[in-house]
This record gives structure tokens, C-alpha cells and sequence, in this order.
């Protein structure tokens, strides 16, 4: 015999709805009136959904790592300030689609702060995506052949702020460069983007291989775009830590 408990959650199953804690939620609340009762269950309801939407957005986003600003060394790497970092923290600049790029040799801390604000963004509840371009780069080019590529490139598509990872790791061939090039362009205006890469813009030639195509990428990035250089040692190969 079912209680009305389980016939309850049963109905908020069937209807889409996320079961609440009715004890914990209700406790006290004898003096509701019913529609008050009703108010109260809807509230509920709308803080479990934005809750888990948020999480479903967190997974989706694809962070390798939660880093945060209160954890990154501002003392280490001085070519960034904090203040810095704390007003790009308001993320106002997603709003007006504005793009971030992060330059400077490895490990000076482009991809933790690129996180940093990723998770912020999150925070806040914007839709964040993180791939590298070398995965970017594997989306792009199965769009047409494969669903899930299909599917990822939908979901970047509409992300309001996306970090492309690692770019000038390797050289593209042309028809990557120009895939680039497409990204770059039709997110532009739209879609905010968080560029990480270990070589200043006048090196980009070499990895694009072409200097019409840098060109035309750098154009698009650049137009709306804060640009951060970042100089010093490598934070991992100064605090390295050994087995013994
Ligand atoms: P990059 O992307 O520039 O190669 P990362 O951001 O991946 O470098 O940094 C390498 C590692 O060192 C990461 O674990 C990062 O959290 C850490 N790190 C780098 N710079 C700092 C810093 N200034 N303060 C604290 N941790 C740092
Ligand atoms: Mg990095």
C-alpha cells in the first residue's frame, strides 16, 4: 500500500519535478495557509531546479581543475595584478562579449586563472565550455560526422563564454587555421572567449602558417579584448615537488 508520501513523489517524478525534502521543508510551517503551503513547495522546488541545472552546467563546462584566485600567487607572478583579476571577476565583460587572452610561457599560470574565472563565470550562472584547441580542433572537424561532435559544438555554440586551451601547441594544418578562423568569427560579438597560449601574437604566424589567416583571426580577437601578458618562471618548476 502506497503512502501518500510515495504517491506524491511518484507524481513529482511523472510530472518532471525534483522531490523535496516535504519534513524539512515544512517543519514548523503549521500556520501555512494553502496557498502559502503551496508557494513554499513551488520556492522549493525552484532552488532544487536552479541547483541542478547549475550542476549540470558545471559538468558540462569540462574543467580540468577548480582553481580559484584566492589560491593563485600574485607574489609569484607579477606581470598580472589582482585587481586586475578581481575586476575582469565581475564578468560584466561576458555581457558585452568581450574576449580575455592569456600569453606567456608554460606554467606561469594562464590556464589556472583562465579556470579561475571560468568558475566564477559559473558561479554566477553563465554557461562556460573549457576544451583545448587541439580537442576544439577534433569537434570541429567531425561536426559534420559524428553526433557527439555534433552535440558538443551545439552546446559551445551557445556557451556564453568559452576557453580555448593551449593554442600555438601545435601547428595547424590550412584547414584547421581556417576552421579557426570560421570559430573565431561567427562567436565573435556573441560569445566571450578566454584564449590561452604560450606564444605572443606576432608568433602566431608560425603555428597558423599563414599570414592572411592570422591575420583575419587576430582581427576578430582583438577587436574586443583584453590582453594579458604574462611574463616570469614557471610556477611548476619552481615549487616542484619530488617522491623523496
Ligand atoms: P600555464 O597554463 O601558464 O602553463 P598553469 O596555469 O597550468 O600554467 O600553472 C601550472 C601549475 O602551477 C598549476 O597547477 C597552477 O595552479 C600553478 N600555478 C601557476 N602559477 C601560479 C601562481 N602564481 N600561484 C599559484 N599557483 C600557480
Ligand atoms: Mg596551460
Amino acid at each position: 500500500m502506497n503512502t501518500i508520501l510515495d504517491r506524491v513523489l511518484l507524481l513529482l517524478g511523472n510530472l518532471h519535478m525534483q522531490p523535496i525534502d516535504f519534513e524539512s521543508v515544512y517543519s514548523g510551517r503549521n500556520d501555512l495557509t494553502p496557498l502559502e503551503s503551496i508557494e513554499l513547495f513551488l520556492l522549493e522546488q525552484q532552488r532544487l531546479r536552479t541547483e541542478k541545472q547549475g550542476a549540470l552546467k558545471r559538468k558540462r563546462a569540462n574543467l580540468p581543475a577548480e582553481k580559484t584566485l584566492s589560491a593563485f600567487d600574485f607574489g609569484f607572478q607579477r606581470s598580472v595584478s589582482k585587481e586586475q583579476m578581481l575586476r575582469l571577476s565581475d564578468m560584466t565583460w561576458v555581457e558585452q562579449a568581450f574576449n580575455v587572452c592569456f600569453l606567456g610561457p608554460p606554467g606561469v599560470g594562464k590556464t589556472h586563472l583562465a579556470l579561475a574565472l571560468s568558475v566564477r563565470a559559473l558561479d554566477l550562472g553563465y554557461t562556460v565550455v573549457f576544451e583545448t584547441l587541439d580537442n576544439l580542433m577534433k569537434y570541429l572537424k567531425t561536426e559534420e560526422i559524428s553526433g557527439a561532435s555534433k552535440h558538443r559544438m551545439r552546446y559551445i555554440r551557445k556557451a556564453a563564454l568559452v576557453v580555448v586551451d593551449e593554442v600555438g601547441f601545435m601547428p595547424l594544418s590550412p584547414g584547421e587555421a581556417n576552421l579557426l578562423f570560421g570559430f573565431v568569427s561567427s562567436m565573435s560579438e556573441r560569445t566571450s572567449l578566454i584564449i590561452t597560449s604560450n606564444k605572443g601574437f606576432d608568433e602566431w604566424a608560425d603555428f597558423l602558417g599563414d599570414a592572411t589567416i592570422t591575420t583575419a583571426i587576430l582581427d576578430r580577437l582583438i577587436h574586443h579584448c583584453e590582453i594579458i601578458n604574462m611574463t616570469g618562471n614557471s610556477y611548476r618548476l619552481e615549487h616542484r615537488k619530488s617522491i623523496t
